[in-house]
């Protein structure tokens, strides 16, 4: 890909709709914010993404981390080898970010797949920070950490506080007919992931950042952050 890429909103820029979303944040003086890091080998792309940015890797200082899935940390090992960005994440994900270890919640199958990758292409990394719920980075002018557990235990998210955007990792996702909430085929405990949510949605994000599908925005779908509460609680009841 060559070109300046486009903004989600200014400051902010995603490689949005591949197997998996990363995002990257101008945060002005506090220097690039990278939000995940892709497969295994993604940083070759988000690398790619701060040049086109008119950077260089080294201008990124900040990596923060949702959850300890392959495919969210996979390319960390090598994004933080090139830039030497400390890595923020939960303390729960620390144990599968510094071990070639997964989460556990998806299929069978899928575990074997993850823990082989983990073991061969991944590799670790250090975290130099834990977060934990309620925490706000000054960065940015505030990024919140809210505790996230469901879609793994380990999971956590970011509300960007000044432009309401929500990095939402795989707690919500578009891929769908629209914003829906992490499937029970790959959720480690639902009910969890539905308290999660509703803690999501009372931010009343104006845009939200999925780790899967496009980017969501309040003002291209009205109703539906209303909708999505009252189709959980109804979920919930069942
Ligand atoms: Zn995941």
């Amino acid at each position: 890909m060559t070109g300046a890429p486009d903004a989600i909103v200014p400051g902010l820029y995603g490689l949005v709709g591949g197997a998996v979303n990363v995002y990257v944040l101008d945060g002005g003086d506090a220097g690039l914010i990278v939000f995940d890091a892709g497969l295994p080998r993604g940083q070759n792309a988000i690398l790619d993404l701060v040049r086109r940015l008119g950077r260089v890797p080294q201008d990124v200082k900040h990596i923060l981390i949702t959850h300890g899935d392959i495919d969210h940390i996979g390319g960390l090992k090598g994004l933080h080898a090139a830039t030497g960005a400390p890595i923020t994440a939960s303390a729960a994900s620390r144990e599968y970010i510094e071990q070639p270890r997964n989460p556990p919640h998806v299929p069978l199958p899928m575990t074997v797949l993850a823990g082989l990758l983990a073991h061969t292409v991944r590799g670790t990394a250090p975290v130099a920070k834990e977060v934990r719920d309620g925490d706000v980075l000054d960065l940015a002018g505030g990024l919140r950490v809210i505790a996230t557990p469901g879609h793994t235990a380990d999971h956590i998210s970011y509300f960007w506080e000044r432009e309401r955007v929500l990095i939402a990792g795989d707690a919500l996702n578009t891929l769908g007919e629209g914003l829906r909430s992490t499937q029970p085929r790959i959720t480690w405990n639902m009910q969890a992931a539905y308290q999660s949510i509703e803690r999501l949605l009372a931010l009343e994000p104006a845009v939200i950042c999925c780790g899967h599908g496009q980017v969501w925005r309040a003002s291209e779908d009205t109703g539906r952050l209303a909708a999505l509460r009252a189709q959980i609680r109804g979920d919930q009841e069942k």
